[in-house]
């Protein structure tokens, strides 16, 4: 850790890209985990386009279950360590491809949403943009026309956030990554934009030897850990 603390210390813009293992720690299970949300279904189906001009029904049934379980989780020390390491200045931008919204809660601020968020949606027929909340109805538009999320689906191309995000990890000497398989492309591929990459992540990347620190931690762990070897604690 002292050698991570180092490199962030040197570098003068350090960017942090997150995945679905910085939210572990809050109840949220990653795709690859053992549990929960992501039994039921297969991803890669219920959160794609098809699935929802198949069946906006059904597809709204598996959505509103996942943002009830996003919206009663609540951010993690690893969040938290994150938005601090902001607050001081170590940290530029929050790069995540979470769509929990759980590093906002932390208090981070400048988060590009690769994946987009769950909590909203826009209309198909006047693109006008609403908050999401749970509901056991398809989310209609005041012009009666369909809601659909502004979560990028399997099947949807990248949102501008994205390319905001090719350029901040462009910028940086140093992205640190924490809790990514560092398996879905394109985001996969941001890491290799700045000069150098650390990883957090407890089972190995197919990144991790690029990179100039790798620790199989958790996250939730590490980087508190962290934050005391910037004497940020407390
Ligand atoms: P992933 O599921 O592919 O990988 C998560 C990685 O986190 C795994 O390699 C795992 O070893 C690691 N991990 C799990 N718990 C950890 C912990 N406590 N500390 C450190 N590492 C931990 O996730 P991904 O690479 O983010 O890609 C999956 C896609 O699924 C993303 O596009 C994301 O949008 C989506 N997703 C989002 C959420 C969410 O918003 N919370 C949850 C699941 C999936
Ligand atoms: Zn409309």
């Amino acid at each position: 850790m002292e050698t991570l603390a180092r490199m962030i210390r040197e570098s003068q813009y350090t960017v942090v890209l997150t995945g679905a293992g910085v939210s572990t720690g809050s109840g949220i299970p990653d795709f690859r985990g053992p549990k929960g949300l992501w039994k039921q279904v297969d991803p890669m189906d219920a959160l794609s386009v098809a699935a929802f001009y198949r069946d906006p029904k059904a597809f709204y049934d598996f959505y509103f279950h996942m943002l009830s379980e996003f919206a009663n989780a609540k951010p993690n020390p690893a969040h938290l360590a994150i938005a601090k390491l902001e607050e001081a200045g170590f940290v530029k931008t929050v790069i995540t491809q979470n769509i929990d919204e759980l590093h906002q809660k932390a208090g981070s601020k400048k988060v590009l949403e690769v994946h987009g968020t769950t909590f909203a949606g826009y209309c198909l027929d006047c693109k006008k943009e609403s908050p999401l909340a749970y509901s056991t109805e398809i989310p209609r538009c005041s012009c009666g026309g369909i809601i659909r999320p502004k979560v990028v689906l399997f099947g949807d191309g990248m949102p501008d956030a994205y390319f905001k995000a090719e350029e901040e990890a462009h910028k940086a000497d140093l992205v640190l990554v924490v809790g990514s398989s560092l398996t879905v492309s394109p985001a996969c591929y941001l890491p290799l934009r700045a000069k150098e990459m650390a990883i957090i992540n407890l089972e190995p990347t197919p990144f991790d030897s690029r990179a100039i620190f790798v620790s199989h931690e958790k996250a939730e762990e590490e980087l508190p850990r962290l934050l005391q070897c910037l004497d940020l604690a407390g």
